[in-house]
C-alpha cells in the first residue's frame, strides 16, 4: 500500500459508520477521489478542521489497487475558507462550486486548472462576496474546462459574427443562433449577457470584477451557464436553488 501525498481540496463529506467519514476530494495531481478518514467524527480527531469544505489541504493518503476508496492517513491545514462560511449567502456560494465541481469532473482526471478555478473562486468570495459576477466566472469556466462550450460570438449555424443582436438557443444546449437561423422554441440570451461571458472566457476574473458588469447580465449568463451544466451532469443542482432564491439579498458589487 503506497503512501501518496498531494495538494488536495476537500470538495465534500458524508458520515460513515459510527465514527468515520467518506471524504470527496480534488487531488492536484490526480484529480476527483474519494476516500475514508478514519475516526474523523471522534472528539479529537487527528483530521481536526482540515475537512471541511473547500478546505485547500496538504494529504497524504494509502491507495489500494483491488479498491475504489483510497485510506487517508493525515491533513494539514494550507487555506481554509470557513470563515466564508459563516455568511449564510456565501456558503451557499462555495456550495455550488463544490457541488458543480463534483459532479462535473469525472474521477481520477487530472484536473489542475479546476483545482485552481476553485481556489480563485474562493478566495473571490471571500474578498467580494458571493457575486454572480464570481459564479458566472466559475460556471462558464468549469463548462468550457469540460469541453461543453462553444465559441459566444459567432451563430453555430451559419458562423455569422454575433455581437451586436442577442442570440437564441435551447436551454441546456450551448449553440448560440443568430436571429436568422433560430428555430422558434429557442430562448433569447441578450447581447449584453454573452458580453460578460466573452469577457469572463478571455481574461482574468480580476478585470471581469473591475469592469463591474450590470447584476441583470451577470444573473442571465450565469443561468446560461448553470443550464449548460445541468445537461451534462443530468441532475438539477441543489445548491443552484438554494442560491437563488437567496440571492435577492446580495448586495451589487
Ligand atoms: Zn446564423
Amino acid at each position: 500500500m503506497p503512501l501518496k501525498e498531494s495538494e488536495a481540496i476537500v470538495l465534500r463529506t458524508y458520515p460513515l459508520g459510527e465514527g468515520d467519514r467518506l471524504v470527496s476530494f480534488l487531488d492536484r495531481q490526480s484529480g476527483r477521489i474519494r476516500g475514508v478518514a478514519r475516526g474523523a467524527r471522534l472528539p479529537k480527531s487527528r483530521f481536526g478542521s482540515t475537512l471541511e469544505m473547500l478546505a485547500y489541504i496538504r494529504i497524504w493518503y494509502f491507495e489500494r489497487e483491488t479498491r475504489e476508496l483510497v485510506r487517508l492517513n493525515q491533513c494539514e491545514l494550507i487555506e481554509s475558507f470557513m470563515d466564508v462560511q459563516r455568511d449564510y449567502l456565501s456558503s451557499v456560494g462555495l456550495a455550488l462550486v463544490s457541488e458543480v465541481t463534483e459532479l462535473a469532473l469525472g474521477e481520477r482526471e487530472a484536473a489542475d486548472a479546476q483545482f485552481r478555478l476553485i481556489l480563485l473562486t474562493a478566495r473571490a468570495i471571500r474578498t467580494h462576496g458571493p457575486s454572480q459576477v464570481i459564479l458566472a466566472y466559475f460556471s462558464l469556466w468549469t463548462a468550457r474546462l469540460g469541453g461543453w462550450l462553444g465559441p459566444l460570438d459567432s451563430c453555430s449555424r451559419c458562423t455569422r459574427a454575433l455581437g451586436v443582436e442577442a442570440a437564441f438557443h435551447s436551454p441546456g444546449f450551448a449553440e448560440l443562433y443568430c436571429a436568422e437561423c433560430r428555430d422558434n422554441r429557442m430562448a433569447k440570451i441578450s447581447n449584453e449577457a454573452l458580453a460578460v461571458g466573452r469577457l469572463a472566457l478571455s481574461g482574468t476574473l480580476e478585470r471581469l470584477l473591475k469592469e463591474n458588469p450590470a447584476m441583470s447580465s451577470a444573473k442571465e449568463i450565469l443561468s446560461y451557464a448553470l443550464d449548460v451544466l445541468e445537461q451534462h451532469i443530468e441532475k438539477k443542482l441543489i445548491s443552484r436553488k438554494t442560491f437563488e432564491t437567496g440571492e435577492s439579498g446580495i448586495a451589487e458589487i
